[in-house]
């Protein structure tokens, strides 16, 4: 063992299970990259400002969790603890809003950075695959990346997940809920902390987990009683056209989410076999960020979802991934000539696209063999003097044991057919 640990929160990807990941991500990219999304790639670190701005002041991403930090040339830089405003900030600065085709529809995968009390599920370092869709004001839009991300996780196997709906107004009408919140919690038994939260932020207190508080939120007012008529309308559009795509969802009053920049629809998948850290993707409208952040008014809606909690729900669920085939055959040199011989065959079916494997550092045999077995490969080539002689090569069919004798020169043929 090295003298160093993987840092406190997070935790290395190894193979086999790495190669569970790889799949998650491309099981949650594959249905926006079949309905116009296009890949963005957006920078680790950002301004510190956009995140303060963007996410918001007084939640605990900025106020907490944020690994914020000065540049030896004295920039405020923080690793992004989210993608949603590094993504927008990207468009703006690219005018990708002004090109003429609204919504601009992007989707992105990467590692995202919270300082957060490490527990089985929450990690300072996990990694995401979101959606953003840019620039319009459409219920079908909001119902477009529900139904795929509900598509994702099925394409995945997965099963126990929940969505819960719920819409948080805009800025017509939730100023006014937030003041009859907030006559309501200042009503309630809350600590110092809680209390001032409701001054800040009354919204985010709905979301307090404590029994304590949770217990005195029953009588709560909620967003969905002081909707305005078009909020009302838009919400109502949405849960149809979800329900018409045959995707179940649950209403939920009091969903609110960490983020700040939230409007309208909001959504969470929960999946029940995680525990505590139950969310394994959330997203929704966000009509006021790009203002927030400088840029013109750009209605957008979007989602994340975590890839590390969809592999513990995939976990829980008893769910096992077809993985792709990594390695079809493992070639077996015996004796030096044999080596250049063998490794020479080995390119040859690497560039014809069977993926192959080596024997290296001069083994026997018996511990090749070994090798060849473990590497879950479906044949063994095995090259001795002898063969080389005769032009022939021994291929080996590692889950009937029969053995065969191929020209050298018709292997790489002989390989592909058989693997089709
Ligand atoms: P959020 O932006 O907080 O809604 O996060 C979206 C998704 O990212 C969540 O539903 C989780 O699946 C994942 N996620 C967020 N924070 C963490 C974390 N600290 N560790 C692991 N996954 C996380």
């Amino acid at each position: 063992m090295s003298t160093f640990k993987a840092p406190k929160g997070t935790y290395d990807l190894l193979p086999p299970e790495s190669a569970k990941y790889l799949a998650v991500r491309e099981a949650i990219a594959a249905p926006l990259r079949g309905s116009g999304y296009g890949y963005i790639e957006t920078p680790g670190f950002e301004n510190v400002e956009l995140f303060a701005r963007g996410v918001g002041e007084s939640t605990d991403i900025v106020t907490k969790e944020m690994y914020a930090f000065e540049t030896k040339g004295g920039d405020r830089l923080a690793l992004r603890p989210e993608g949603t405003a590094s993504v927008l900030r990207a468009a703006l600065e690219a005018n990708l809003h002004k090109a003429g085709n609204l919504p601009v529809k992007l989707w992105y995968s990467g590692s995202y950075y919270r300082y957060e009390r490490p527990q089985k599920g929450r990690y300072r370092h996990f990694s995401q695959v979101g959606a953003e869709a840019i620039g319009a004001e459409d219920p079908a839009l909001d119902a477009e990346l529900i139904i795929l991300a509900d598509q994702a996780y099925r394409s995945l196997g997965l099963q126990n997940f929940r969505i819960l709906l719920n819409s948080l107004g805009d800025k017509e009408c939730r100023p006014v809920y937030r003041e009859a919140l907030q006559n309501f919690l200042r009503g309630l038994d809350l600590d110092e902390d809680t209390l001032r939260r409701a001054e800040i932020n009354p919204l985010r207190v709905l979301d307090d987990k404590r029994e304590s508080v949770q217990k005195q939120l029953g009588d709560a007012p909620l967003l969905r009683d002081y909707l305005c008529d078009a909020c009302k309308a838009y919400h109502e559009e949405v849960r149809e056209l979800v329900t018409a795509a045959g995707v179940v969802f649950e209403d939920d009053p009091k969903l609110v989410r960490g983020l700040d920049y939230y409007t309208r629809t909001t959504f969470e998948f929960v999946h029940d076999g995680l525990g505590s850290q139950s969310a394994v993707g959330g997203g929704g409208r966000y009509d006021g960020l790009s203002e927030m952040i400088g840029g013109p008014a750009l209605p957008s809606v979007g989602w994340a979802l975590g890839v590390d909690r969809t592999v513990l729900a995939l976990e829980a669920e008893g769910v096992e991934l077809e993985l792709p085939v990594t390695t079809s055959v493992f070639a077996v040199p015996l004796g030096d000539e044999a080596r250049r011989v063998l490794f020479a065959k080995v390119t040859e079916l690497r560039k014809n696209g069977v993926a192959a494997d080596f024997s290296y550092g001069g083994k026997g045999l018996k511990a090749a063999m070994k090798a060849a077995n473990r590497s879950g490969a479906r044949y063994a080539l095995i090259l001795g003097e002898r063969d080389i002689e005769q032009g022939l090569v021994q291929l080996k069919d590692l889950e009937s044991g029969e053995q065969t004798a191929v020209g050298l020169n018709e292997i790489v043929a002989e390989l592909e057919s058989r693997l089709g």
